[in-house]
């Protein structure tokens, strides 16, 4: 494992229910859910899903009454399948309306989303958002002040725009805009402190969709405040560029120490698992080795020296069986997910990669002999043969998780597919 040597920005540390961010906690995963909140089954369904999947703070809309009515609901349908994750409820427009009315809600939720660009108008703007943090004071909730580029205040920004006119040498406007989103985070953060929200209370966001913009826009933030810092490339988009553009703007912020809790904001295809996005934001630490969450599989891609897909097959496999286990062997196996597993498609790098890993297999590759030596710690240990490798291999798997990471008590593992 490559752990990483990163000095995290200091930043306030805020409790968000039975969760930690910010401070020395580790950087946290979130996710929002994207079934309509007035559905109790639904959206208690894919919390879980998002919860079983590592997601440490889910996010719901609360746009309605239906939404807000539903909230204690879908706490009490977690709670009963023994799921206790931190929700946030995610306002805009009638939030301060919807807490007024819908106690119970403003109580099952661990943390408020505040958009300052989507509190109101002018004079009304401030009023709703006094309404909001005087909630947040009142039921002892943590705020998200997240700022959005495809919301930011109009007031602001144009104000910022005529400054900016009147200057010797005038900004970009791109500049301004950032300069805009930073201002309106900072300024309302400022606010609900008066109000009374303490520092350790709030977190702060400034989501925009540009790569340059995000690094650019937190780099100024992490130097002008100690709030938390939620981050989160916004509209990231579809399939690999969703997952593309969000890894290249955070990593660049996470390797300088800066952002508490990250959220990835993937579109997903129709029909697909929303889970996905918790899965790419632990890989992003993962790999980075920021944070451990489930077993390594290191993988060749494969090339001419083998023609057959058995060994893409095996990894697929592999990882697959390795998520199943983490539910169980999260709390049997201490340190089981910081283990690699190496998958390899020939001798070339095979027995090299295999070495490095905790447990590792060489597949033999175009006109090698039908072999597969397994090495475990650096060592070869034994070589498996005939149609069961992939079977064989598991079972080593298995053994090697019991030995190194702790006795087994009840061992469930679910057969490989
Ligand atoms: S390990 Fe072998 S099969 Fe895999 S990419 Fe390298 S040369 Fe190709």
């Amino acid at each position: 494992m490559n752990s990483a040597i990163v000095e995290r920005r200091a930043s306030h540390q805020v409790r968000v229910g039975s969760v930690l961010l910010g401070g020395a906690a580790p950087i946290v995963v979130q996710s929002m859910t994207n079934t309509d909140t007035a559905d109790v089954r639904a959206t208690a369904t894919q919390v879980a899903q998002l919860a079983r999947a590592g997601s440490e703070l889910v996010r719901v809309t609360v746009n309605t009454p239906e939404a807000a009515q539903a909230l204690p609901q879908i706490r009490d349908a977690l709670l009963k399948q023994g799921v206790n994750v931190p929700l946030v409820g995610d306002f805009h427009y009638n939030g301060h309306r919807l807490l007024k009315e819908f106690p119970a809600c403003a109580e099952a939720l661990d943390k408020y989303r505040i958009n300052p660009g989507n509190v109101g108008q002018g004079k009304k703007r401030d009023e709703q958002f006094s309404t909001l943090i005087e909630f947040a004071c009142k039921y002892a909730k943590p705020v998200r002040i997240g700022v959005n580029w495809g919301s930011l205040d109009p007031d602001l920004a144009a104000q910022l725009m005529d400054e900016n006119a009147k200057r010797a040498k005038p900004l970009e406007a791109i500049e301004v805009t950032r300069e805009a989103l930073i201002v309106s985070a900072l300024q309302s953060a400022a606010r609900a402190e008066e109000l009374g929200l303490g520092a350790d209370r709030i977190v702060i966001s400034c989501k925009v969709s540009g790569v340059q913009d995000l690094i650019a826009v937190y780099r100024a933030l992490a130097q002008r405040c100690k709030y938390a810092l939620h981050l989160g490339l916004t509209e990231a988009g579809m399939g690999s560029k969703g997952i593309v553009s969000s890894t290249a703007a955070l990593a660049v912020l996470l390797q300088e120490g800066i952002g508490d809790t990250i959220r990835i904001s993937l579109t997903p295809e129709p029909g697909g698992d929303r889970s996905k996005e918790v899965v790419v934001a632990q890989e992003i630490l993962q790999t980075m080795g920021l944070r451990s969450f489930t077993p390594m599989v290191i993988a060749c891609p494969g090339c001419g020296r083998t023609t057959s897909s058995y060994f893409q097959e095996l990894a697929q496999q592999i990882e697959r069986y390795l998520r199943a286990q983490m539910p169980i062997w999260r709390e049997r196996y201490p340190g089981v997910e910081t283990m690699n597993v190496a998958v390899m498609g020939c001798v070339v790098n095979g027995p090299g990669e295999s070495k490095q890993a905790n447990i590792g297999i060489s597949l033999p590759g175009t006109g090698e002999s039908p072999a597969a030596p397994v090495f475990v710690d650096g060592h070869k240990t034994v070589t498996l043969r005939g149609e069961h490798i992939a079977r064989d291999f598991q079972a080593l798997v298995e053994d090697y998780v019991r030995r190194k990471y702790g006795a087994p008590r009840e061992a469930t593992a679910p057969a490989l597919r």
